[in-house]
């Protein structure tokens, strides 16, 4: 039998970093919020783990329960060539395993209040003028506002109508135990190849306890992948169990969609919020999920129905202008791998500028512009290539 509940404010589906911080946002403020997920929590999801420093920084709340590493250094190559570690003075990335992280952030949107529903399927969402309706199974529900959190195939999305031009692709992520001196080679640091699979890489992720390897990016192609990760892990020497071998889409962002319209929104991977060079979804998850609760909680105080466009307007300028210089950033990288790495080890400082904006200490805009501006990786690049074929 259907049960119909009361109206809410704002009913968020999904639960991953995205939904919980929104919901939080909005509870904290005195918003009637339902939070609807399919599955039950602490939930694993396919993911490096990897939180970057800018990505915690978008959180107000304190995530060092759910630490296991903290990343300094980056040992970066090139198709298995010309391995070189760089290094910061402090911690740039943070290691996390997200069942423990993404119940961290759904715990604490309970604790301001959300109406969290764990092992709800929706099924249906439909939005007329005056409010919005969100079927599970069981359930009917009714709000004044929906928002899809519900990740890369977002059904709300499709419901909807909203991001019909996404664009997919995989990656693949294996839970490794090893022994305690792989584990010691990994501490403190990340591992990252690429020029080894086009358009994307593969990684080692450290944790408390095991490695999290992967590849991705660049391809849809599962079996492809999982040859190349093999052939990763034997020439890398990383040996160990497999405790979980699991592939998952991204949806990576810089395209013209639309995101909102009328009572609805989306948020997070939802509204294919993931930077095309590097694969990072949380930071982008969490600082939608943020704008969003400013524009809502602004729409409240002003009394305004059709809040929307501005979300739209403010993803436009804060999120997928960045976007874009990714994804030209990441044709300049993919088209010349091997070059552009000479040059990192050549002048590294370029790495260390890309640890800042990791960190949230600078913005990928400046690191952009600054090496644009200059023409300097070509000039860098032709200096090498000078050096290479040696003087005449
Ligand atoms: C292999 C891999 C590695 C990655 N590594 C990193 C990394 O190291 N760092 C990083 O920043 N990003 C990484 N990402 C990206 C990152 O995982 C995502 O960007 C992030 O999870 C987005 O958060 P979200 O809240 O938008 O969605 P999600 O975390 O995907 O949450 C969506 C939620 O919606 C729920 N849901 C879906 N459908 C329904 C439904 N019908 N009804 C109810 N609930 C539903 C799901 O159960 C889920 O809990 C990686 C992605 C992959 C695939």
């Amino acid at each position: 039998m259907t049960n119909f509940s009361d109206t809410y404010d704002v009913i968020i589906v999904g639960a991953g970093p995205s939904g919980s911080t929104l919901g939080r946002k909005l509870s904290q403020q005195g918003l009637k919020v339902l939070l609807l997920d399919k599955s039950t929590f602490p939930r694993y999801k396919v993911c490096g783990g990897g939180l970057t420093l800018r990505a915690a920084k978008q959180l107000d709340i304190d995530v060092s329960p759910v630490i296991h590493d903290k990343i300094s250094a980056m040992e970066l190559c090139c198709n298995g060539q010309l391995h070189h570690t760089f290094t910061k003075d402090t911690p740039f990335i943070y290691m996390v395993m997200r069942d423990e992280f993404d119940m961290l952030l759904l715990q604490a949107a309970i604790d301001a209040g959300v109406d969290f529903r764990p092992a709800s399927h929706v099924t249906k969402v439909e939005c007329c003028d005056t409010e919005v309706s969100v079927q599970t199974q069981s359930d009917v529900y009714r709000g004044r506002y929906v928002v899809g959190a519900d990740g890369v195939n977002s059904p709300t999305a499709k419901h909807l109508g909203l991001m019909t031009n996404k664009e997919k692709i995989l990656a693949l992520e294996y839970e490794m135990k090893v022994d305690d001196a792989l584990l010691e080679r990994f501490r403190g640091t990340v591992a990252i190849d690429y020029g080894f699979i086009d358009e994307g890489y593969a990684w080692v992720f450290p944790k408390r306890d095991h490695l999290s390897v992967g590849i991705g990016l660049g391809t849809r192609d599962g079996r492809f992948l999982q040859e190349k990760l093999m052939e990763y892990l034997a020439r890398e020497q990383i040996h160990g169990e497999f405790l979980s071998e699991k592939g998952f889409f991204l949806s990576v962002g810089g395209s013209d969609n639309t995101i909102a319209r009328g009572r609805a929104a989306l948020i997070g991977d939802a509204a294919g919020l993931v930077d095309p060079l590097m694969g990072e979804g949380i930071f982008y998850a969490l600082r939608s999920a943020n704008i969003l609760a400013d524009v809502l909680l602004q729409a409240a105080r002003d009394n305004e129905d059709h809040p929307f466009g501005e979300y739209q307007r403010r993803i436009e300028q804060e999120i997928l202008l960045e976007m874009r210089l990714f994804r030209r950033a990441s044709k300049i990288f993919h088209a010349m791998p091997k070059q552009i790495h000479k040059v990192f080890i050549a002048h590294p400082g370029i790495v260390h500028h890309a640890f800042r904006v990791i960190a949230g200490e600078s913005s990928f805009q400046d690191f952009y512009n600054k090496y644009r501006s200059s023409n300097f990786m070509m000039k860098a690049i032709s200096g090498l290539a000078v050096r290479m074929m040696g003087k005449p």
